[in-house]
């Protein structure tokens, strides 16, 4: 089976820092999250052990145990498969109301 791709990109920013988030290639599900004061120190902390214990318990919960690679998305806007997974996600969170509606 070849691995998962793990795509990993700045989602925003908060109070000058910068918010990057981890998105499961195989479902779209955001499977981890940090804050990080700049974009450098973001490709970092989304990779750190705890990030990549969540990753591991997130392959083995939904796709069998597979592997995984973790992709830095530098450029969301012009990646394909990762704005086909955004576009899946939006038209699967439509079908619910939003969390704590
Ligand atoms: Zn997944």
């Amino acid at each position: 089976m070849a691995d998962i791709m793990v795509y990993c990109f700045i989602d925003g920013g908060w109070m000058g820092d910068v918010a990057v988030i981890a998105v499961c290639g195989k479902c779209g599900d955001v499977i981890g999250s940090h804050i990080s004061s700049n974009e450098n120190w973001a490709k970092h902390d989304i990779t750190r052990e705890y990030h990549h214990e969540q990753y591991r318990a997130h392959m083995t919960e939904r796709h069998d145990g597979a592997g995984y690679t973790t992709e830095w998305v530098a450029d969301v806007a012009s990646h394909s498969a990762l704005q086909e997974l955004v576009q899946q996600q939006q038209a699967h969170s439509s079908e619910t109301p939003p969390e704590g509606a």
